[in-house]
């Protein structure tokens, strides 16, 4: 099956086109939700963390000890890599079973904040990077999240440029106030139903 990745820097509006993809009737995975519950359910990345971090990583009940884990991955490159190098993986297994149960779609797509930076692109067919303008999307994520500038600045720091993924993307969505967002969903959908049928 066809596997179409999206991604988009903060405030780009990746999850909002996905939401479109999916109203076209195309299945989408939301990495970063998965992200979150393969903390808790995927056995082998708890074990991992608990391997990496230490037992505290989870409470007795099972629950993860966020607070724990974001004290230790807080401004330290080397520990955060180390626990993101322990949750691709467990969200790659989450993805393969999602996929296998899919039926009838004409393709499926897979929606990753670090769809690049994880190297989770290899694993798909076509690519689609979502963009706007630094300014615009800083003025959204402060809006929807009542971040500081400077918060959506840091969440930005730590993703390749904007520049980098349109590079490596195959397509590009611009959501900004100068171009319809519809009418671009609609070409891409119409160019992966002919690709799908190769
Ligand atoms: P993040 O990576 O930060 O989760 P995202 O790229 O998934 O962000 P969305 O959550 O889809 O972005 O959009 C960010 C905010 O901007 C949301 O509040 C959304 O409703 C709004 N937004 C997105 N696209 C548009 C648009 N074309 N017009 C107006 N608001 C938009």
């Amino acid at each position: 099956m066809l596997k179409i990745g999206i991604t988009g820097n903060i405030g780009s509006g990746k999850t909002t086109v996905s939401r479109v993809f999916e109203i076209l009737g195309i299945p989408v995975f939301y990495a970063d939700d998965a992200a979150k519950s393969v903390m808790v359910k995927d056995a082998i990345l708890m074990d991992g963390i608990k391997a990496a971090f230490g037992q505290e990583s989870y409470f007795d009940n099972g629950m993860l000890n966020r607070r724990y884990i974001a004290s230790i991955v807080f401004n330290d490159e080397g520990q955060l890599a180390k626990l993101n190098s322990l949750v691709h993986p467990a969200v790659f297994r989450a993805f393969d079973e999602w996929a296998a149960q899919v039926k009838n779609a004409p393709y499926i797509m897979k929606e990753a904040a670090l769809l690049f930076e994880s190297d989770s692109y290899k694993m798909c067919d076509r690519t689609i990077m979502v963009t706007a303008p630094l300014e615009l999307r800083i003025k959204r994520v402060m809006r929807r999240d009542g971040f500081s500038r400077e918060e959506v600045l840091s969440r930005e720091a730590r993703q390749f440029t904007e520049e980098k993924k349109i590079e490596l993307a195959d397509f590009v969505i611009k959501n900004d106030d100068t171009e319809l967002v519809i009418p671009q969903v609609l070409a891409l959908h119409e160019k992966f139903i002919g690709l799908s049928a190769h």
